[in-house]
């Protein structure tokens, strides 16, 4: 196993590691330096209502801007990230970012944002989370942590005590990957969400595949009866959406919708989405 990457920066050839490893271990030094030199960006993808296709937020998405490899995907460096203990640092850049830009907004949309299964093991989550609210004067309830599974089966006690202390701050705790875990419904069961997302593995499915289309169906019947809503991952089509809207699903996300927008593409989208003068004209009360 390589050295641990608090070590000298300089990447010794080791014959023993293959292509595939030493390649991971230069990311892993790199992506080090990545946030001090401004190399992560986030972009959003817009959240919306499926009955109604209004808007209602997004999800921040983290982008790694690598000088030499261009944008590097996520599923690429996160588990990195994650192997090294780096998400830690990364996912509190990632909170106080998410934040900051969220508060810009004219309009009161939520901030949806991944948390790694090892900030949620940190006990200072909820000090870090607090502080990034604090310092970008977002209110707490337009804030939501999506947490995966496997953050929780670890040790399921210290999550739900973080879990409940991000709670009582105000903001919202989501499902991420519903459906992929190991014990999706104890997990249900045990923790207080305010949101489900079905995985997107499952929406794929919805109009071809009859098993795909039963577990989504029983997973709105589920959230809805548990008073969670649910939102559905990977939506792609008109007819994804159609299935979702027969079987009641509140919420969808997906390129159907729109992809992960960087900052300056989310502010056009945003100018666009904004009450146009002429309706607010329209809307006013005749007698004047
Ligand atoms: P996720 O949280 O489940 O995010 C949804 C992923 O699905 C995103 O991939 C998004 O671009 C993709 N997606 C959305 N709609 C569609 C669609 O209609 N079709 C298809 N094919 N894909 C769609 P992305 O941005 O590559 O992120 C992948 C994963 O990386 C995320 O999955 C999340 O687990 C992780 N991730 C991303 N940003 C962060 C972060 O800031 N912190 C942590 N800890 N993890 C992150
Ligand atoms: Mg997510
Ligand atoms: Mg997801
Ligand atoms: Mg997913």
């Amino acid at each position: 196993r390589a050295k641990s990457i608090d070590g000298p920066s300089v990447c010794f050839y080791d014959k023993s590691m293959d292509e595939g490893q030493r390649s991971r271990r230069a990311l892993a030094v790199s992506l080090r330096q990545a946030v001090a030199k401004g190399e992560l960006e986030l972009y959003y993808q817009p959240q919306n209502d499926a009955a109604t296709r209004q808007l209602v937020g997004f999800e921040a998405l983290l982008r790694w801007n690598h000088p030499e490899r261009g944008m590097v995907s996520p599923g690429e460096f996160i588990p990195i990230a994650e192997e090294s203990g780096l998400i830690c640092e990364i996912g509190e850049w990632v909170l106080r970012e998410a934040c900051r830009e969220a508060s810009t907004w004219a309009q009161p949309y939520r901030i949806a944002v991944n948390v790694a299964p090892l900030q949620l093991a940190q006990t200072n989550l909820p000090t870090i989370v607090h502080e990034a609210l604090l310092n970008s004067g977002l209110g707490a309830s337009r804030l939501e942590l999506e947490i995966t599974e496997t953050g929780i089966i670890e040790d399921q006690t210290r999550a739900l005590h973080v879990i409940r202390q991000l709670k009582s701050l105000g903001v919202r705790i989501a499902m991420d990957d519903y459906g992929t875990g190991y014990s999706s419904l104890a997990t249900l069961k045990n923790f207080p969400f305010d949101k489900i997302k079905i995985d997107r593995s499952f929406v794929d499915g919805v109009n071809t595949d009859r098993q795909a289309a039963a577990i989504v169906r029983a997973t709105i019947i589920l959230g809805s009866s548990l008073d969670i809503p649910v939102l559905a991952e990977g939506v792609e089509s008109e007819e994804h959406l159609a299935f979702l809207n027969a079987e009641g699903c509140h919420e969808v996300q997906g390129f159907y919708f729109g992809r992960p927008l960087a900052k300056k593409a989310l502010d056009v989208m945003l100018a666009e989405n904004a009450p146009k003068a002429e309706q607010l004209v329209i809307d006013l009360p005749e007698a004047i």
